[in-house]
């Protein structure tokens, strides 16, 4: 009877886990379709880790002054993954302006699950 109880807590967390997980992604989703259809607003966003648990660790971004997009590896960044992904945007610096010793904000575009230029460089 335990053995059998455990499983079923065991099979219920899965369940559970995956339904959270397919929310997050949702969440995410819904954020793009809210900065591609009108550019935001970008708050309310996902948190950092719902938007890699929920399978988009990639947000891209673009240079609000020369327009240099660029990729941010969600789980590379060292805040803390309950922060959300719209208050990103005023602390990631466009390096090539960093430079020039200018530090424009980034626009945020979207969260994917794989960055835009996935194929190597040839
Ligand atoms: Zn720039």
């Amino acid at each position: 009877m335990t053995t059998m109880l455990a499983g079923q807590a065991a099979d219920a967390r899965a369940k559970g886990e995956a339904l959270i997980r397919q929310a997050d992604a949702l969440l995410c989703e819904s954020w793009n379709e809210k900065m591609w259809a009108n550019g935001g607003p970008i708050d309310p966003s996902p948190t950092v880790d719902q938007a890699v648990n929920g399978g988009h660790r990639w947000l891209q971004i673009e240079c609000s002054r020369c327009r240099t997009k660029r990729e941010v590896d969600l789980t590379a960044l060292r805040h803390p993954p309950t922060t959300a992904v719209h208050d990103l945007a005023s602390r990631l610096r466009c390096s090539k302006c960093a430079k020039a010793g200018r530090r424009p904000p980034a626009t945020l575009l979207q969260l994917t699950p794989l960055p835009r230029q996935a194929a190597p460089e040839t």
